[in-house]
């Protein structure tokens, strides 16, 4: 791929790009962010905890530091009655992103998402979207970011306000679609059509995030980059998804009342799994192969390794040859010991 002078460019140049996303689920759980709201109110409240995730991330081979600026928008903090918040929440989250990606040469990613405000028949919404990319973008690109991802698109008019916002602040943009529907996005236009529109309008990246886990999204993203020419990114859900519940939402099991968000555990795929995405999606050509709400640092790790990396977190892969029962020394053990743990029920 010819690079374009970017720094982006040229780490996609050189290979497969590593993204870890999935900062608002994983601190969710952790304690730091409230469901429902979903507001990263936790860069301002608990600094460290965002510190911490990206170095998680980071020790795992991302090769990308994304600001934690997911829903830190005018509209979003205005519900919760945090709007003064606004700047210094976005600023802080582009600073906490830039101190763990110095520590490991990763890039630094800004980020904007779908805002809920967006109406393809209003004019007016379409400029209340752009004020709030324009701002959030700017205090970004002031703090210092390589590029921008604007993920989570619904609707491709709202993401190519994300694009053009990006491209008047001179950055490259990744530009991701979300896939809640079979075929099309929330304006109508088939999802491959849509990344063919946001890569002629000069998104440097294109492709899909969220949603979609690795079963139902390889065959998106396997169409998308045979018809689009520039970069392309797969950022799925760690679940496992499947041709009758494509999407994490979609998702039902019996004596659950609602699986999304909160309950998607038992769905979960393994590191294993998210390793053999990772495979997949590079041998497929995907040039960005990351991972969305759900992820942990050991899904990425395990994917970093597929993708022929040794990283700082390898240190401390499994050795199961050193398992009591599960390895060499097995066979010191008892054999009724044994016995009891290889029992079939
Ligand atoms: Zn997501």
């Amino acid at each position: 791929m010819a690079g374009t002078g970017s720094v982006l460019a040229d780490r996609l140049a050189r290979g497969t790009v590593l993204g870890a996303e999935g900062y608002v689920f994983e601190l969710e759980r952790r304690g730091y962010v409230k469901a429902g709201a979903y507001v990263p109110e936790v860069v301002l409240d608990f600094p460290d905890a965002v510190t911490e995730l990206h170095r998680e991330f980071l020790r795992a081979g991302a090769d990308v530091m994304v600001a934690l600026t997911y829903y830190a928008h005018r509209e979003k903090l205005r519900q919760l009655g945090r709007e003064s918040d606004l700047e210094a929440m976005n600023r802080q989250a582009v600073r906490l992103a830039r101190k763990v990606a110095a520590e490991g040469g990763a890039l630094v990613a800004g980020n904007v998402c779908n805002t809920w405000a967006y109406d393809p028949q209003d004019a007016a919404a379409a400029g209340v979207v752009r004020a709030m990319y324009a701002e959030q973008l700017g205090w970004a690109a002031e703090e210092g970011i390589d590029f921008v991802i604007a993920e989570t698109n619904d609707y491709l008019g709202e993401a190519l306000i994300a694009l053009e916002v990006s491209q008047q602040l001179g950055l490259p943009a990744m530009v991701t679609l979300a896939t809640t529907r079979p075929a099309r996005t929330w304006d109508g236009y088939d999802y491959v059509e849509a990344c063919k529109i946001l890569a002629a309008h000069g998104a440097a990246v294109v492709g899909l995030n969220c949603d979609r886990g690795p079963a139902t999204m390889l065959p998106l993203i396997a169409r998308i980059r045979e018809q689009v020419g520039c970069a392309v990114a797969a950022q799925p859900v760690p679940y496992r998804t499947d041709e009758a519940s494509p999407t994490m939402e979609s998702l039902r099991t019996d004596g659950v009342d609602r699986v999304f968000p909160l309950a998607l555990e038992p769905f979960s795929c393994t590191r294993f799994e998210m390793a053999d995405f990772a495979a997949a999606a590079r041998d497929l050509g995907v040039n960005y192969v990351g991972i969305c709400c759900g992820a942990g640092p050991h899904h990425v790790r395990a994917m970093a390794e597929a993708l022929g990396r040794t990283v700082p977190a390898s240190k401390y892969s499994p050795a199961m040859d050193l398992h009591p029962i599960l390895g060499a020394a097995a066979a010191s053990q008892d054999p009724d010991v044994l016995a009891a743990w290889n029992v079939t029920r």
